[in-house]
């Protein structure tokens, strides 16, 4: 709002405003402070191959608060990406992904487990990010196979080329690239051919009421069906009905993640997690979460 007054309008002194801004660096210090006293923690959302075993999980950020409890990423992130707090937090998030690898590793259990994890334009566009990522996986011996990056429409604006390049250098280390919340940005069907991309995961925003709107119907078709000619493969997040999965199923949309089947969850809980999964994604040990 104090945006759209315009860089020259005189401005009376504004309380809320002033709290606000109060609240904003409040909350940033108290970011800070989280990184350093180990407040983050990554839970673990398990994607569902239809008829598998489950081998896929996305890493999700979640920030154990002394002041708040429990923070979802959409209370702060949003701010750390403002500054480059959002490289500190990244940074520790690539880490922890590959410790976490390295560690289940060594458990049959986990094994072969791969993890997906969000990476944000600030982090991505770093001259040093394929160093930085190549030195995390050296350092936690974590196989790089099992490593996909999560980057979204918006981050490719522009840099396309660099985008490109970068993703091409990880490639040839066998990271694995999936386009996020695809279809909710300014999005060009030439960025999925130009991009070395492996998977592309259809938003949330047209899963929800995928029965009921024909156009969210529409949209989910086109995605699946591009997918296919494209060679990529295709996930759809937010899945909470089994009436959504089985339309993604009959659509050839075989791998879903949501709260159907689960919640993201502490890694301690991930092996009985596992244990106790159908492998054919069925929905009824889902309901529980
Ligand atoms: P995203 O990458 O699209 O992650 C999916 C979000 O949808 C997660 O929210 C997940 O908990 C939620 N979700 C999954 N299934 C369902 C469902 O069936 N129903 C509903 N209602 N929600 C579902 P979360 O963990 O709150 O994360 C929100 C966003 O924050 C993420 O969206 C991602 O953009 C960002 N984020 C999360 N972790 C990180 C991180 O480590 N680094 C960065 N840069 N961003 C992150
Ligand atoms: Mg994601
Ligand atoms: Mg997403
Ligand atoms: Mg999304």
């Amino acid at each position: 709002q104090a945006k759209s007054a315009g860089r020259n309008t005189l401005r009376f002194f504004d309380p809320l405003m002033q709290a606000e801004i109060n609240a904003r660096t409040r909350l940033e210090a108290e970011l800070h402070q989280a990184l350093e006293q180990g407040e983050f923690s990554l839970y673990y959302q398990p994607q569902i191959h239809h008829g598998q075993p489950c081998r896929s999980v996305e890493a999700l950020l979640r920030w154990h608060s002394p002041q708040h409890g429990l923070m979802l990423p959409a209370a702060f992130i949003a701010l750390a990406e403002q500054s480059n707090l959002i490289l500190a937090i990244d940074h520790w998030v690539l880490q922890q992904a590959c410790i976490q690898l390295a560690e289940w590793a060594k458990n049959p259990a986990t094994a072969g487990l791969s993890i997906a994890v969000n990476v944000s334009a600030r982090q991505f566009h770093q001259a040093d990010f394929v160093s930085r990522v190549s030195a995390l996986l050296r350092e936690s011996g974590a196989n790089p196979t099992l490593l996909k990056l999560e980057i979204t429409e918006s981050l490719l604006l522009m840099k396309l080329r660099d985008a490109a390049c970068k993703m091409n250098s990880l490639r040839a280390m066998g990271i694995t690239f999936a386009l996020d919340d695809f279809g909710t940005g300014y999005s060009s069907l030439s960025y999925l051919k130009q991009l070395p991309l492996d998977q592309v995961k259809i938003d949330r925003s047209f899963v929800r009421d995928v029965l009921e709107n024909s156009n969210d119907a529409a949209i989910c078709k086109a995605v699946i069906a591009l997918g296919q000619s494209l060679g990529l493969a295709v996930i759809a997040e937010g899945v909470e009905t089994s009436g959504q999965y089985d339309f993604m199923v009959a659509q050839g949309c075989l791998a879903v993640q949501g709260f159907l089947f689960s919640k993201a969850m502490p890694a301690s809980q991930l092996p009985g997690w596992l244990s106790q999964a159908q492998p054919h994604g069925m929905a009824e040990n889902a309901a529980a979460g």
